[in-house]
């Protein structure tokens, strides 16, 4: 292991490893999420650590890490073996402080659904048990453990927005009929992305403006989280269902209104798609940041760009002031809104659009909080260590 002056701790490591079932040895999988899109660059050019459980439960502790595969195209790709720290964990307290604690508990409360906890004195139990024992100073936001006093700073993460611009102008075309236009969704299939709202509303959209039919669909994907956790298999089924019954009531011989990807795509493949939707639904119940919103801005590359459509309740809307809101809560609200991003003019669309690529706020927040503030610094994720 290498001395780092940067250690990102997190549940997970940025990318899960999983062994080949003929040769057994160990792969890198990269792991979706803003975490990694937003952290791993800035673990990567300040020479960093990240401590994190490596997604399999080895029974070797000491096996090594893989390097990455020469022709990864992920954001962990520079992430070298010995800038890792793979932490075992053992599988039933991993399965009730992760899946249940921060996951059943943290998750919802921390997402202002406190319907949705289910709360276990057990999964509690595991998750105190594990982490730092240490005294929190709430009002001047102080950690004391360990006879030394740690400041903590909560800092909005953003995008390598260039890296997005090169992907976007490398990128070959992945739509291919210039004759439909294509309204994106990019999520996890996590309940606070607000899926099933959005997909009420784009129901509502083709009942409502009917001359809508065959000319737009809507591309969704939702990439497989928490699988392990009943809600997430839930609502799996219920978006199923939901986009079953909305093809099987519009599809026509010559059109399906909905394409849904329930897998993990590729991020030179998604600034394709970012590059060439017409509109891009970004709409949270709730969400911390919502990196797809700024990764669809950055990729907004072509003369005539498309639509952001943001919803109030993630961060990303605080900033993005020229995107279209939409509370995604008012189903008739929004598929208002969404008739509105596809027939807006262009001049409109191009003054909205080059304001939100002027967004300073694009910057590595991040790395530059560190380098220039810190000498030392240690990243928590929420689900992390702090008790
Ligand atoms: N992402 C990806 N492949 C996919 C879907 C998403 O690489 O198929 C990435 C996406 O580019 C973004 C991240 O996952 O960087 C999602 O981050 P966001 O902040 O929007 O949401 P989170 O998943 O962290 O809640």
């Amino acid at each position: 292991v290498t001395k780092a002056s940067l250690i990102v701790v997190s549940n997970r490591l940025p990318f899960v490893l999983s062994r080949d079932a003929k040769t057994e040895k160990l792969e890198r999988k990269a792991s979706a999420g803003g975490l990694v899109t937003a952290v791993c660059p800035v673990v990567i050019k300040g020479k960093g650590l990240w401590v994190g459980w490596p997604g399999i439960h080895l029974s070797d502790p000491n096996e090594p890490i893989p390097e990455s595969n020469p022709t990864d195209q992920t954001p962990t790709a520079g992430l070298k073996s010995d800038q890792v720290v793979s932490v075992n964990i053992d599988a039933s307290i991993f399965d009730s402080y992760y899946n249940g604690c921060c996951n059943k508990i943290f998750w919802p409360l921390f997402h202002s659904m406190p319907g949705r906890a289910t709360f276990g004195a057990d999964h509690w139990h595991n998750y105190v048990t594990r982490n730092l024992g240490c005294r929190v100073d709430r009002n001047n936001l102080l950690v004391e453990h360990g006879g030394r006093t740690v400041r903590i700073r909560p800092l909005p993460i953003g995008i390598p927005y260039e890296r997005f611009v090169t992907l976007a102008k490398n990128a070959g075309k992945l739509l291919r009929s210039d004759k439909q236009k294509v309204i994106l969704g990019v999520d996890r299939l996590d309940y606070t992305k607000g899926l099933v709202h959005r997909l009420m509303a784009f129901e509502k959209l083709l009942e409502k403006y009917p001359q809508h039919k065959e000319k737009v669909s809507l591309l969704q994907i939702s990439v497989p989280s928490r699988t392990d956790v009943k809600e997430y298999r839930e609502l799996k089924e219920e978006v199923d269902q939901l986009i079953g019954r909305i093809n099987g009531r519009f599809t026509t011989a010559n059109w399906a209104p909905i394409r849904y990807i329930y897998d993990y795509v590729a991020q030179d493949d998604l600034a394709a798609l970012y590059r060439d939707a017409a509109v891009c639904l970004v709409t949270p119940l709730r969400d911390g940041m919502n990196l797809v919103a700024k990764e669809f801005v950055a990729c907004q590359i072509n003369e005539s760009p498309g639509v952001l459509v943001i919803s109030p309740f993630a961060g990303a809307g605080e900033m993005m002031h020229e995107a279209l809101l939409c509370n995604p809560y008012e189903v008739h609200a929004a598929a208002e809104v969404i008739h509105r991003a596809l027939t807006m003019p262009e001049d409109e669309r191009v003054l909205r659009m080059s304001r939100l690529r002027r967004l300073d706020d694009f910057d590595d927040y991040l790395l530059k909080y560190i380098g220039y503030n810190h000498k030392l610094a240690l990243l928590l994720d929420y689900d992390g260590t702090l008790a």
